[in-house]
């Protein structure tokens, strides 16, 4: 899962970067509104945190800018204490859901894996695919109750199949959802990883379909 950071106090949006990749997200981040409009239109992110108050672009313009070029992701927008008229234009222009300023960064990320859960259709923290069980809150996952040891890479390629559970994941996507914009990508790794989350789930549930991707699903939710 792959999260954008669009504010410009730099110690905040470290706070929030650090916070997200110790759950086993990864974050790109921009500090002011046009760097950060352009990143959410030219690259795929899970979720985007928009500050409102930005340099060049505020937040309510981008998040409209994006919504009337079709982009859908969930964004989450961080408001002034006392300005409710910005709660309203951010949810007007698009925005998902809001924190107000000041905040405890366990309300942010709560926030972000529910729209995350949201828009993949999964009401519950907890996502089941037969044995497997992936705990969104605690950033874990269990086969039969034993917890699978993954590396980052790991857990994020299994969180992201089972967020899109049923349907097929192509290698590039995965890519663009496992990595930063940053990242030295290749797809060749992602069949590495699927290969060893195979070996340590036990169980086979990550389908490979032929020229298209992979596809996660329990036994009897087969065809
Ligand atoms: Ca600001």
């Amino acid at each position: 899962m792959r999260i954008l950071v669009v504010e410009d106090d730099v110690n905040l949006n470290r706070q929030l970067s650090d916070a997200l990749k110790e759950s086993g997200y990864v974050v790109d981040t921009a500090f002011d509104g046009e760097e950060g409009h352009f990143l959410g239109d030219t690259e795929p992110y899970d979720a985007v945190i928009l500050d409102i108050g930005l340099p060049e672009m505020d937040g309510i313009t981008v998040v409209e800018k994006w919504r009337s070029n079709g982009k859908g992701m969930p964004v989450l927008m961080l408001t002034a204490r006392d300005r409710w008229s910005d709660k309203v234009a951010g949810i007007d222009a698009g925005a998902d859901d809001y924190v107000a300023k000041p905040f405890h960064v366990e309300e942010v990320l709560a926030r972000v894996r529910a729209l995350i859960r949201r828009a993949a259709g999964h009401s519950s923290s907890e996502i089941v695919c037969g044995p497997v069980r992936l705990d969104t809150k605690a950033s874990k996952a269990t086969v039969d109750g034993v917890t699978l040891k993954l590396t980052s890479h790991e857990f994020r390629l299994l969180s992201y199949l089972m967020h899109h559970m049923g349907t097929v994941v192509s290698r590039t996507e995965l890519v663009e959802h496992m990595y930063d914009q940053d990242f030295d990508r290749d797809s060749n790794t992602i069949e590495v990883f699927v290969g060893r989350l195979r070996k340590k789930i036990g169980v086979d549930l990550i389908e490979t379909v032929r020229g298209l991707g992979y596809r996660m699903q329990a036994p009897a939710d087969a065809q």
